[in-house]
Parts: C-alpha cells; structure tokens; sequence
C-alpha cells in the first residue's frame, strides 16, 4: 500500500502529509465516505464544528477497527465561540460529538478580524486546552501574517499549523512564507480549488506526460511544495485517486509551470474581511 509520509510539527507531533476533508460531506454521508478513506488508507481526517459532522468521523473510526492512536484528527473552533469560556466548552462538545477523550489536533478556524473577541484570547483558551493534554497540537486556520505575527508574539505556545486556502490558482507565497519564519506548518485547503484544477489545460497536459489525472498532479505539486493536503471527495473511485500520489515525481519544471498559475483568485472568503457567525 502506498505509504504516506508523515510530517513532524514544531511540538514534535507527526501529522501524515495527506489526509481526508470533509467539508460539505452530508452528516449522514460523513461515517460512509471516512470509512472508505480509512480502507484506502488514509488516516488523517480533517472536520470542523461548523462541518455539522464530527459524529460521523468519530463513528468511522470506530467503526474502521483502527485504534484511536493510529488516525490523526483535526477539529476546529466553531465561529461564534471566541469567547475563551466559550471555546473551552465549544472544545468538550466536540470531543464529546466525535466520542474521544482527545484530538490530535484543533484550530480557531477563523480570526474574525471585527469582532469584538480579540483572537488572541481565544488562542489563549486552546494554549490551555494543549495544556490539559486533550488536544495534541494547537494552531490556527485563515490566519494572515498579521494575525500569526500577534499569537506568536502576544501567545505562548506557537501555533502547529495555521491552515490556509492554497493551490495553483493562489499559491500564497506570502503567507507560507510567514508561516515558514514561524515554524508553522501550512496546511493547504481546497487544495484541488474545489474542483477547478482539472479544467486546467495546463495541468492536464503536464498529468498527461506523467499519465496521472490533473487532481493527481495539483495534489503532488503540494505535496513536493512540502503543504499538508487533505483533499474532499465523496467518490469512492477519486478518493482513492487523490491517495495515489506517491508513486510518481513532478520535475522542477513542472513545480515551475504550475506555480506560475497563480492568480491570487480564492474559492472562499478574505480573512481580512470574514467576520461571519453562524
Ligand atoms: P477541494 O479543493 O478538496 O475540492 C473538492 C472538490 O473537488 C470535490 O467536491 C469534487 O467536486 C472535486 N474533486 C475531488 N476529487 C477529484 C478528482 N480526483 N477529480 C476531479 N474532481 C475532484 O475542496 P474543499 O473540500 O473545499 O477542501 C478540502 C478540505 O479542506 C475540506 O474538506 C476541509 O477539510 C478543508 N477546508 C478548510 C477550510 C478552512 O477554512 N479551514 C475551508 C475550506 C476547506
């Protein structure tokens, strides 16, 4: 079976490079479709509060006959629950939704720049949750240089990862740069653009040279870039194409020609500007 590489974060957690996203995965859709990546192979599975979903991926893993050490699971914090006694409860419910006594890993999932919670407080709220042991990485999602600047200085624990919108068409070097002074790892969401690389001629024509898919080739590009990805399927046959990706390499040129289709153009909204609560 393919074997994904693990990578180690700035706590010394190791994290597997690829994992299974499960935004937009129907709740009653969420243990089918984790079932078949844990089958696949995949042991990494990234939700969210705001997924609706977490029941089902903790069903699936119980389901799957894995021990709990062998999946890494990420959560993040709900919009709406920044007040840091909000977050701490908002936190035991989604170890209680998922049904474990810890994850491995949770992020604020938005700064929400405008609101009247400074993010810094809340950041305090999961430095606490880290310290309880029930969450094995802490790290921050959408987060701006700006913002990581302020949890690195103002905090006392370096956010893991801070997880953001990344891929061909937004290539984010800015951003991962920061993250890179850090000592953040970068973890790309919507990796495949939420669909849009594979009417990429471009990549197509390079996936053609290496007789893979474009949504193979968008994923290697990541994965040689050294980002965490965890593409959203409910497909069985493309979640399983999204995991093969371990046995070809993409040339400096090509890394090359793919990264010169940035655009700067996002699927989702502008963290400066994203201040929405559910
Ligand atoms: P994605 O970039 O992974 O694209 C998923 C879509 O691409 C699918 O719905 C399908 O239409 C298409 N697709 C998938 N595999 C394909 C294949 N092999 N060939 C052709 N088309 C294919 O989109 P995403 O779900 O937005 O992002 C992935 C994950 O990132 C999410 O599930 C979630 O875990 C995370 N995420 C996080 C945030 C955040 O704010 N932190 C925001 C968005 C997504």
């Amino acid at each position: 079976m393919t074997s994904v590489p693990n990578i180690t974060l700035n706590n010394g957690i190791e994290i597997p490079q690829l994992g299974f996203g499960v935004w937009q995965v129907r709740p009653n859709e969420t243990k089918a479709a984790t079932l078949t990546a844990f089958e696949v192979g995949y042991r990494h599975i990234d939700t969210a509060q705001m997924y609706g979903n977490e029941q089902g991926v903790g069903e699936a893993v119980r389901e799957s006959g894995l021990d709990r050490g062998e999946v890494f699971i990420t959560s993040k914090l709900n919009n709406g629950f920044h007040q840091p006694d909000d977050a701490l409860k908002a936190f035991d419910t989604s170890l209680e939704t998922l049904g474990f006594d810890y994850l491995d890993l949770f992020l604020i999932h938005w700064p929400l720049p405008g609101i009247d919670v400074d993010f810094v407080d809340t950041w305090k709220a999961l430095e606490d949750i880290y310290a309880s042991g029930r969450a094995k990485a802490i790290g921050v999602s959408n987060f701006q240089p700006s913002h990581l600047r302020r949890v690195v200085q103002e905090g006392t624990v370096v956010p893991a990862v801070n997880q953001i919108e990344v891929h061909p068409f937004l290539t984010q070097d800015e951003a991962r740069a920061a993250n890179a002074e850090y000592g953040v790892a970068t973890e790309a969401w919507s990796p495949l653009a939420q669909g849009l690389v594979v009417e990429s001629p471009v990549i197509a024509a390079i996936a053609k040279t290496h007789d893979k898919s474009p949504a193979q080739v968008a994923l290697r590009w990541q994965i040689q870039r050294g980002d965490i990805v965890f593409p959203k399927s409910v497909t069985a046959e493309r979640i399983r194409e999204n995991f093969e990706i371990f046995d070809f390499e993409l040339s400096e040129a090509d890394m090359g020609v793919i990264t010169a289709l940035d655009k700067g153009q996002r699927t989702g909204p502008n963290p400066d500007e994203f201040n929405w609560i559910p």
